[in-house]
């Protein structure tokens, strides 16, 4: 709405952080948490280049029931008390109903994954709480749709919103999904709402990453989300697309200029 416009959203995390179209933020990690020394190596990383968000999965939404689906609950309890200590925040994806409320102590932000942007119980669940969400747009879902998940999510209550384009499926195989650059201005036209590209899953292909990431941002985007691994070869997920320490570093610079340049 007019409304909505006019005031665009500020979200604040603790540690007095914000999240909004006037702020750049930067959200980096593995695709899934897998154990504690990679935990650290990421978290020491993050520290050392400024970044203040770490995504990573504890529930993964795997295309074969037989990938690596998540340490669960028992492996977000280990990755909060590592982040807690160093000052960082936590953005996990939430898969269903039941988990809104058991990972509410242990996360900063609930991340609505791609295929879980129209699953309308767990929108409304998260209408409820008092924690930020970011939604995906989904894997074939349209601008529109995406809008309408966020609507799902305001109308229960809960204004603290982010929403992410991730790319979608296409005729085009040569890469993961496409990267809709388009929706990012859309978006920000369309809505008061801090708006993130994630060009991991948007391209899918580690040297591309970053023109991609840079992309995004000159296309609007006020964050970037994306994978790293302190070993990818090794990643028990999204390995091809996560980068290395040394690459992350560089495009985290990178990104802060292109920020300043826009
Ligand atoms: C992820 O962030 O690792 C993920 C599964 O992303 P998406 O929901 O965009 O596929
Ligand atoms: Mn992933």
């Amino acid at each position: 709405s007019k409304k909505w416009k006019v005031n665009p959203a500020e979200i604040k995390l603790r540690d007095g952080d914000i999240i909004s179209q006037n702020h750049f933020n930067i959200m980096a990690g593995p695709c899934s948490i897998e154990n504690e020394e990679q935990v650290d190596a990421v978290i020491a990383h993050l520290v050392e280049n400024n970044v203040k968000i770490m995504r990573g999965g504890v529930y993964k939404p795997r295309s074969s029931p037989y990938s690596f689906r998540g340490l669960g609950m028992e492996g977000l309890k280990m990755w909060h008390d590592k982040a807690k200590a160093a000052g960082i925040k936590i953005i996990t994806e939430v898969m269903q109903v039941s988990q809104v409320e058991e990972m509410y102590d242990f996360i900063d932000i609930y991340q609505v994954g791609a295929r879980n942007t129209q699953n309308f119980n767990l929108l409304d669940e998260l209408g409820k709480v008092d924690k930020p969400v970011m939604i995906k747009r989904g894997v074939s879902g349209t601008i529109e749709e995406l809008l309408y998940s966020a609507e799902y999510v305001f109308s229960g209550g809960n204004e603290d919103l982010i929403l992410c384009e991730r790319g979608i499926r296409t005729f085009e195989n040569m890469t993961r999904n496409t990267l809709d650059i388009n929706a990012i201005p859309v978006l920000k036209d369309r809505s008061h709402l801090p708006v993130v590209v994630d060009p991991s899953h948007g391209i899918g292909i580690r040297k591309h990453v970053e023109p991609i990431a840079l992309a995004g941002i000159m296309a609007g985007a006020d964050g970037v989300i994306f994978e790293l691994h302190p070993n990818p070869e090794k990643a028990m997920s999204d390995g091809q697309q996560s980068l290395y320490f040394e690459e992350s570093a560089a495009m985290i610079n990178k990104m802060k200029k292109a920020y300043e340049l826009r």
